[in-house]
């Protein structure tokens, strides 16, 4: 039912940023707060039992429903980031993209050795960005105890690559 109501809400943008794109775009998602609820909702109550200490959002769809999790869960917010957008010291990790390389930041004091970590993102496509986040949080001492995504493009094969870290995938449309 949730699913429907996501796939029923978002729309497709065709050559967006590029020529070739089909890019889903969630926000009309966010026009609708009664859905907005409900996706919460979803979320939590998949991820009640994950003992979760805080939740890590990638930027920058990654923070609106992230922080509302954490709110909710009583954890604290991770804003991961792009490099040079995080005021304080950092850890960084560089990523590879199909052409070039990305740098991804989180705030050296973000969270403490040992927690667990639900890394949340408004969507998985390739997998590439939360398994930067991953290998980053892992570097810090962090434990990721699962990942969290609105939307899910299946046919990029996302779960399969991510699923080594953590079987703990809650993916709300496929
Ligand atoms: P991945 O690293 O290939 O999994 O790409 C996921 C990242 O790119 C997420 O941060 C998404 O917000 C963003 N992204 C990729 N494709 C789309 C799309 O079609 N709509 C919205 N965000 C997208």
């Amino acid at each position: 039912m949730i699913e429907q109501q996501i796939k029923t809400a978002i729309r497709d943008i065709h050559d967006f940023p590029k020529p070739g794109i089909i890019f889903k775009d969630i926000t009309p998602i966010l026009k609708d707060p009664g859905l907005c609820t409900r996706i919460n909702d979803a979320f939590l109550e998949k991820i009640k039992d994950m003992q979760i200490d805080a939740v890590a959002g990638v930027e920058s769809r990654g923070f609106l429903f992230g922080l509302s999790l954490a709110t909710k869960l009583g954890v604290p917010f991770i804003p991961v980031r792009k490099a040079g957008k995080l005021p304080h010291t950092v850890n960084q990790k560089v990523y590879e993209l199909e052409y070039g390389t990305a740098t991804i930041e989180i705030h050296t004091d973000a969270f403490k050795p040992g927690d667990r970590i639900l890394i949340h993102d408004d969507l998985l496509a390739t997998g590439g960005t939360v398994t930067a986040t991953s290998e980053l949080i892992q570097d810090m001492g962090g434990i990721v105890a699962g990942f969290s995504f609105v939307v899910g493009l299946s046919f990029l094969n996302g779960i399969e690559k991510i699923a080594p870290i953590s079987n703990n995938i809650i993916v709300l449309a496929d």
